[in-house]
């Protein structure tokens, strides 16, 4: 931790000369020449490594944002330590990267057939850890011998579309082994371009994609999964712009900025209307009336976020800018987090101006996509990793320290962020990964790297902006060369950073590596054990012959100061326990019933009749708000909502976060001891449910809770009848 510092600041010093003289010439500077003179096209191919060109004959749109590197993070008054950016100067790392490719002799690794697994993306482990026991035990009656010399890991890169350039590099400086065109047998990694689908005929090993995380990840369910949590804590989830979904609250949207409006005649608010399947800023734009959404495609309202516009981002060189940082979730259950200690800033090419009318429709100027601002004739692409468009994270947090900005704290909300946003995806991830892989069915275990977009406001407040399911892993840049001809080009800051993502997953799911930890973790908590994993990782010779680690755990590290978060998670645990292992999604009229009975929630003020009335009326309202879902029933967002209901009915007076936590204590405290598959007893007295009592007061006014108190739900009314 310390030492990142003092790097960090003989870096500075180094740094300072240069910087200094070029920020005084920039004032002065148009946007085009806003990067150092001595970075020019003419400089780009340089052969810095045998990436061979292709030519291709008309356009193919590439994308690839960045950001990311780092330690520290402060929580609750706590410092989340270990940020450490690195060194910025792309070339000198590539080459020593090279060097100690060459000498990198040693990884372990173990190839094996896994035929069994555990529970959700659990880590296999029963077969895989006899397979490996055997292979020990022969090592040891040869003396020894043979237990360093595993198989190589092998890798089924037949599906790894546009990361494969990337992929390769890593494999390479493994020395592990690569199937370009698949396998009959089975691989130890499945590297998938697009989904977890890709390739239907896994049944072992690890996949580095989840079920169901390209659709988390579209912007409408992304925006609600973000919103559950900010209705439980507000606080700890206000790094995400206020949004409103289309078109199921366009009418709120519309009334709301009314209001405001009529409120206060001086606000000109201004938001960015986003298409919910669209990438790559396609489709995107900015408004300040409700009445310029052009949200109507046909007869329908088109899917889409419309979200408060951040007005004053941080800029640099006078130009906005966002971060495009590396995730690596690990495993879902138990949760594991990695964060690249490196990432990438993604330069708009027009300076940036607060919005106004005459400026809206200025996407080089309000959108950083790498992909639109490409196309801008004041895109730099650059040899450094500190100048240009594309620059690496770090480059930009020394810059920002030289400034006297405290980068440890910024480092230290950017972690919060990823924990907390992972932490409201991984519920309904459990949902679709057991629909996928229920419990006891032959299937791989999953891995992500995902792509989190974060701008950082003037104060350095961190804002999410999107995560990306896939993103770009390209290390080259399309470059036309002639008209309608373009190459692709080495691009050294995406090499520099996404090589180093890629190869360090790899070496995190190395089934040796996994089940070293796993032998590691008897006996101790989750959080040691990746403790005792990082420790044996640096001794054991993957250090040695490999750079450190680039990706840094923030999860289970940082347990203790975000477990608090995972309500939701709790009531998912619920929701699957009673969806049983059928593969469905959506849970029945029987058992939510199951579930009411077996929580022993209902009463004489609330019978059976009623609890299926709270059924169909909620699953009625996201039937239609899903209209295109096939599959009939509760799906896991409905289930939070009935529950949310349930416990603001029986904790009446609360603020709705202890609603729903006395409410879990009442229904885990009721399942415990039950089998998953237990009957309900018949229930002959009923549970007390509380003193009535006042409605609390609105704590926080997110639309979705807006929704729900302002639309109360009918069953409030009914009489019981049944019990
Ligand atoms: P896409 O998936 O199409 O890239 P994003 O949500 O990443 O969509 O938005 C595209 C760009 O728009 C971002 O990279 C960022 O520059 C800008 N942007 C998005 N949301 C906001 C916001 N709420 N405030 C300010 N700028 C935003």
């Amino acid at each position: 931790m310390s030492d990142h510092y003092e790097r960090v600041k003989i870096e500075l010093q180094q740094m300072k000369a240069v910087e200094t003289e070029a920020a005084a010439e920039e004032e002065h500077l148009s946007p085009a020449s806003s990067v150092p003179a001595d970075v020019s096209f003419t400089a780009l191919p340089r052969a810095r490594r045998d990436l061979s060109r292709s030519s291709i004959n008309g356009r193919s749109r590439s994308k690839s944002r960045g950001k990311a590197d780092g330690h520290e993070k402060q929580v609750n008054g706590k410092h989340l330590s270990d940020v450490a950016p690195r060194k910025s100067d792309c070339s000198q790392e590539k080459g020593q990267n090279r060097v100690s490719n060459e000498q990198n002799l040693h990884i372990k690794g173990t190839g094996r057939l896994l035929k069994s697994k555990t529970a959700a993306n659990g880590h296999v482990e029963s077969c895989q850890r006899q397979t490996d026991e055997k292979c020990e035990h022969r090592g040891k009656e040869d003396g020894g011998k043979v237990a360093k010399k595993r198989r190589a890991v092998t890798v089924d890169t037949s599906k790894a579309k546009t990361s494969l350039e990337a992929l390769k590099m890593s494999i390479r400086l493994l020395k592990w082994k690569e199937f370009p065109m698949g396998r009959r047998t089975a691989c130890d990694i499945y590297w998938h371009g697009v989904s977890f689908h890709d390739n239907e005929n896994i049944v072992s090993g690890q996949v580095n994609k989840f079920p169901g995380m390209i659709e988390m990840l579209r912007k409408i369910n992304l925006s609600r999964a973000v919103r559950t949590m900010q209705e439980i804590y507000p606080e700890e989830y206000n790094f995400y712009p206020r949004s409103w979904i289309l078109p199921e609250e366009y009418q709120l949207f519309c009334t709301q900025i009314r209001l405001l409006k009529d409120n206060d005649s001086i606000l000109k608010p201004t938001f960015i209307v986003k298409p919910d399947s669209g990438s790559q800023g396609d489709g995107i734009y900015l408004i300040r009336d409700p009445a310029d959404l052009r949200v109507i495609s046909g007869s329908q309202i088109k899917q889409s976020v419309v979200q408060e516009y951040i007005q004053k981002p941080l800029l640099i060189d006078k130009l906005k800018f966002d971060i495009r940082l590396y995730v690596l979730v690990r495993s879902l259950d138990p949760l594991e987090i990695y964060i690249a200690k490196e990432g990438l800033s993604r330069f708009c090419t027009e300076p940036y101006q607060e919005p106004s009318q005459k400026n809206l429709s200025h996407v080089f100027m309000h959108l950083t996509n790498y992909s639109l601002n490409v196309h801008s004739g004041n895109f730099v692409h650059s040899d450094s990793c500190s100048t240009g468009s594309k620059r690496t994270f770090s480059s930009v947090l020394y810059r920002l320290a030289s400034k006297g900005v405290d980068i440890k704290k910024v480092w230290s909300d950017i972690i919060a962020l990823v924990i907390k946003t992972v932490i409201a995806l991984v519920p309904e991830l459990k949902v679709y990964y057991q629909a996928d892989i229920p419990p006891g069915k032959p299937g791989p275990t999953c891995f992500q790297i995902l792509g989190f977009d974060i701008l950082l406001m003037k104060n350095l407040k961190p804002v999410l902006l999107e995560v990306n399911a896939n993103p770009s892993m390209r290390i080259e840049h399309e470059q036309e060369v002639s008209p309608g001809v373009y190459e692709y080009i080495p691009s050294p800051v995406d090499e520099e950073v996404k090589v180093g993502v890629i190869r360090d997953t790899l070496r995190l799911m190395d089934p040796a590596q996994r089940k070293h930890i796993t032998s590691n973790a008897g006996g101790v908590s989750p959080e040691d054990a990746i403790v005792v994993e990082t420790a044996s990782d640096e001794k054991e010779g993957l250090a040695d012959s490999l750079p450190s680690l680039c990706l840094k755990q923030v999860f289970p590290k940082y347990t203790k100061q975000f477990n608090y978060l995972r309500v939701v998670d709790r009531i998912a645990t619920i929701f699957l326990r009673f969806l049983g292992v059928k593969g469905t999604m959506k849970l029945g009229p029987t058992g939510f019933r199951t579930f009411i009975r077996n929580c022993k929630l209902s009463n004489s003020s609330f019978s059976m009749a009623s609890v299926d009335i709270l059924y169909i009326d909620i699953t009625r309202r996201w039937a239609g708000i899903n209209p295109d879902s096939r599959e009939a029933g509760m799906c896991l967002q409905a289930f939070i909502e009935a529950f949310f209901y349930l416990a603001a009915r029986r904790f009446k007076a609360s603020p709705l976060r202890e609603q729903v936590l006395l409410l879990l204590e009442v229904c885990e405290g009721a399942l415990e001891g039950q089998s998953p598959t237990d009957k309900p007893r018949p229930q002959k007295s009923h549970t007390n449910p509380g003193p009535m009592q006042p409605s609390a007061p609105n704590t926080f006014s997110s639309p979705a809770l807006m929704r729900r108190r302002h639309q109360p739900l009918q069953i409030s009314a009914k009489a019981n009848t049944d019990n």
